[in-house]
């Protein structure tokens, strides 16, 4: 009897109760050797049509996107080994296979000449965009090289990857390498329940008595924000603040410093082969910003608002802790405690107190009747889904037509073998192939805590707006109307725009109106008391200065980095970081510490002077919510013109004209700094 592999059989849903680990290798070499044999077939006919060239590739895309994508789900939400082995196994054929095509100058050639042709000329501008983007990353993959410098810039590419997956093992190894063991129960004084019981769990696991604290994030920031230990505080933000360096308690065991300096000056490298002054400007090519000056302008110009204000917030601050404690000079390991100390007193309000008012059911209905009335969709759950877990719902998405628009899975809850965070994945991505049309399909994965006997979960404000924050990508990925993988949904949106429609929904989650159709307690059904509501929002900008420049200070060092990078002096790291402090700092970390040596987002992640796109996208979705402030926060037509002029398009145009066309003109910065209570421009 002949094995099916589910993978390459499944016609709609993935079939992920039958998916195993040994079908992953198997259906992922099939599937890479069609689409070798797809691009061969096409550069051979000769094709320069869309029909003949375009069309076969983007499905091709369709179809490889398909399999992989319930691979790394299930690598994410269900990971046990052999999958893990399966999974990484295909990481490098993935990659080669990327790499070739980025570097098949048969069929470079060939979107060059249907650029060129008369056929260009007659296609919609979706196509249009996708052709010249085509031919952006061709060249981006150094395709257009004479051979020698290709292979070079092939080498380079290969050696960075490996850099940045050392990068992050020296991170992930560094923060596992170092715990502080404590037998005595003062010392966690201050610590929430949840912390201690970690605390213990850690100590249980180890053969230990007492508890043991660890440089993971739900040990190390409870610690501290509550710790009233102010040596605990200090020992442990000495161990973080110098990870993978030269410095600190497990000083060179993981040193970061050299492949910092090996990654800047390949990056340099790899830019200057492709035509770029600076990996900045290389970074810039697919974004929505158009130069480097523009970046650097933004960040200043925001740091030059934002720096007062928290200078301000500061100086407080340190009253505050010398009134209290008699702290006489408040350090980098006080500022967390201190400040959680000062909101509480002000507000009178903790994220524990506003969980009953959260239950998830319940704010997943009001989540779905806010998306009702803006955009006229209705999203309904259906039963009988084959899924990877009990907990996984599952719902479809239609519009006012009932028109079916999408579908979505949603894994709520926390468990062992998933990874922690929030996000938002696409399983099946919106295409036109020859068969049919194929609707989209997320899956949208939290990490709320489980429902505990007969109460349903209860959530905080915070993973509130994690939901919301996720459903809006979702809604981007779900309600496009464009055909073609490479535009449709979030694909082919410019990083600093894609969080656009996630920032934007964010926004709900403040507003009275919002709040009215699901914050209600979960025994007793009453809403959440207006002075409730008052405090919630009179919360929202405490310390928005200071961590408004503490951005700014990552994105600025990230930038200037990529930007001013000379190969005669190196990377000059440290000396760039004194630099960007001098301009934007207000709380001045020890000489020991080593932020850089930290950073995975920018050394093993994407966001290579990139890092700046938080802010950048915040502007957009802060300005385009002024909208509905002016026409009201649950106007219909105001969202189906958002819905009409941004979810639809994906990445099918320009985001610059996206935001003109919903919002009549280009983005200001007004609102980012009216919603983050500075002081707006003139
Ligand atoms: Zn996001």
């Amino acid at each position: 009897m002949t094995d099916i592999n589910p993978l390459l059989t499944m016609q709609g849903l993935p079939p992920f109760a039958t998916i195993r680990a040994e079908h992953v290798v198997p259906a992922v070499e099939e599937v890479l050797a069609q689409a070798r044999a797809t691009t061969a077939a096409v550069t051979a006919a000769g094709g320069t049509s869309w029909e003949s060239l375009a069309q076969p590739l983007e499905e091709m895309q369709h179809r490889l996107g398909r399999i992989w994508s319930p691979v790394e789900h299930l690598h994410a939400v269900a990971d046990e080994t052999s999958l893990r082995e399966a999974h990484d196994a295909c990481l490098p054929r993935l990659t080669d296979f990327w790499t070739e095509l980025g570097q098949n100058a048969a069929l470079y050639r060939a979107y060059r000449a249907l650029r060129d042709g008369p056929e260009y000329q007659r296609l919609d501008p979706v196509r249009q965009r996708i052709v010249d983007e085509a031919l952006k990353d061709f060249h981006l993959a150094g395709v257009d090289l004479p051979p020698a410098r290709r292979e070079r810039f092939r080498a380079i590419s290969t050696e960075l990857a490996t850099l940045g997956s050392r990068f992050a093992q020296n991170v992930l190894d560094a923060t596992h390498g170092w715990t502080v063991h404590l037998t005595d129960a003062q010392r966690l004084a201050g610590l929430p329940e949840t912390a201690r019981a970690l605390a213990r769990q850690c100590a249980v696991q180890r053969g230990l008595e007492g508890w043991v604290l660890t440089l993971d994030a739900p040990a190390y920031l409870p610690v501290l924000t509550h710790a009233r230990d102010r040596c605990l505080r200090e020992e442990m933000y000495e161990a973080y603040a110098t990870r993978a360096s030269e410095q600190g308690p497990q000083a060179g065991r993981w040193d970061n410093g050299p492949a910092i300096a090996a990654i800047l000056a390949l990056r340099h490298e790899l830019a200057r082969l492709v035509g770029f002054e600076s990996y900045a400007e290389l970074s810039l090519a697919k974004k929505m910003a158009r130069s480097t000056s523009d970046v650097m302008a933004f960040l200043t110009d925001l740091a030059a608002r934002a720096r007062p204000v928290a200078e301000r917030e500061l100086a407080e601050l340190e009253a505050y802790a010398h009134r209290r404690d008699g702290i006489g000079s408040l350090e980098a390991w006080d500022v967390p405690y201190y400040a959680e100390r000062l909101r509480e007193e002000r507000y009178a309000l903790s994220q524990e107190e506003l969980r009953p008012y959260f239950p998830l059911p319940r704010v997943l209905e009001g989540l779905f009747g806010i998306a009702e009335r803006l955009f006229g969709v209705h999203v309904r759950p259906l039963q009988g889904i084959e899924t990877w877990h009990p907990d996984i719902s599952f719902y479809e998405v239609r519009d006012a037509a009932g028109e079916l628009r999408g579908e979505f899975y949603l894994d709520p809850y926390a468990r062992a073998h998933k990874r922690g965070g929030a996000w938002m994945g696409a399983c099946i991505g919106r295409a036109r192939t020859r068969e049919r049309l194929w609707h989209p399909v997320a899956y949208l994965v939290c990490n709320f805590a489980p429902p505990v006997d007969d109460h349903p979960s209860l959530l905080t404000h915070q993973e509130v707006i994690t939901l919301f924050h996720e459903f809006g990508h979702g809604l981007h990925h779900l309600l496009t109307r464009v055909d073609y993988p490479s535009a449709a949904g979030i694909n082919g949106v410019a990083w600093d725009a894609v969080e656009l429609p996630s920032q934007l929904m964010e926004n709900w989650c403040w507003e009275p109106e919002a709040l009215a159709l699901f914050a209600r307690h979960h025994e007793t059904g009453a809403p959440l008391p207006a002075a409730m509501v008052e405090r919630l929002r009179a919360a929202r900008n405490f310390h928005s200065g200071l961590q408004i420049v503490r951005q700014l200070e990552f994105a600025l060092f990230d930038f200037r980095l990529h930007l001013e990078y000379d190969p005669a002096r190196g990377g000059r790291v440290l000396e760039t970081l004194e630099r960007v402090r001098d301009e934007v700092a207000v709380v001045r970390p020890p000489e020991y510490s080593r932020f850089a040596h930290g950073f995975t987002h920018v050394f093993a992640g994407g966001y290579a002077a990139g890092y700046y796109s938080y802010k950048w996208a915040e502007v957009l979705s802060a300005d385009a919510f002024t909208r509905f402030e002016e026409e009201g926060v649950l106007n219909g037509s105001t969202g189906r013109a958002y819905l009409a002029s941004i979810l639809e398009q994906g990445g099918g145009r320009h985001p610059m004209d996206l935001f003109v066309t919903f919002r009549g003109r280009t983005p200001r910065i007004d609102a980012l700094l009216r919603h983050n209570g500075l002081q707006p421009a003139c």
